[in-house]
């Protein structure tokens, strides 16, 4: 069992939610009548009824999923299982859980879908895949730096304390296959940008500088 202490509790609730159907669609939104949309139609592809068994399935959202995993996991399928609960087909058959860090990018995109995805109908702003890629990969450096830096605090205090380090022998294979062993994130995508330094990822919902007149 996985010690996974990559993501934060609010960084996965939305995958749980999703497991749980708890998610807010238009229809549930609908069929619970505390908030009567005007169609129950996908507010992100436009096609098929917004329940949670569509959101499985959304050519959008498979979209964004897909270019998360593109680098990180290029063969996984993006089937209904793994779309709901990073499920993925065992060797001997069935189906088993992906490795930690693809599963900690599987929440993270249901995070960053969902918050961007309930916006578009409550505050009538534009869902943009880009915006929310950005959004999941530059949260997802952020969360290994932070781990990496534990890692190696622990390692430093273990080498102070003349005691082997307890956790730097596994710590990589608890977020495989984001980090190699010298805890180095493996993906130029996922890696510290060095140029200029900017605090959160661009927001296409605030006007540029030189649009402004
Ligand atoms: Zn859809």
């Amino acid at each position: 069992m996985s010690r996974q202490t990559l993501l934060t509790p609010p960084d996965k609730i939305n995958a749980f939610k999703l497991y749980h159907r708890e998610i807010w669609t238009r229809h549930r939104f609908y069929h619970t009548g505390i908030n009567l949309p005007s169609s129950v139609r996908c507010r992100l592809c436009k096609t098929g009824t917004e329940d949670t068994r569509h959101l499985l399935s959304c050519s959008t959202i498979k979209s964004i999923m897909g270019a998360v995993m593109q680098e990180i996991s290029p063969h996984t399928p993006l089937t209904e299982p793994f779309m709901l609960c990073a499920a993925i087909p065992a060797l001997g058959g069935g189906l088993t859980l992906a490795p930690p860090g693809i599963v900690a990018a599987h929440q993270l995109t249901w995070k960053f879908v969902y918050s961007s995805f309930i916006k578009a109908d409550l505050l009538d702003e534009p869902f943009v895949s880009s915006y929310v890629i950005s959004a999941i990969n530059y949260r997802l450096r952020e969360r290994l730096q932070g781990y990496i830096f534990r890692a190696n605090l622990d390692t430093t205090l273990a080498l102070g304390a003349g005691r082997p380090p307890r956790e730097a022998t596994y710590i990589a294979g608890e977020v495989e296959p984001l980090l190699d062993e010298d805890l180095n994130i493996k993906y130029s995508h996922l890696k510290p940008q060095h140029t200029t330094r900017t605090p959160t990822p661009p927001n296409p919902h605030t006007p540029a500088r030189d649009q402004r007149s």
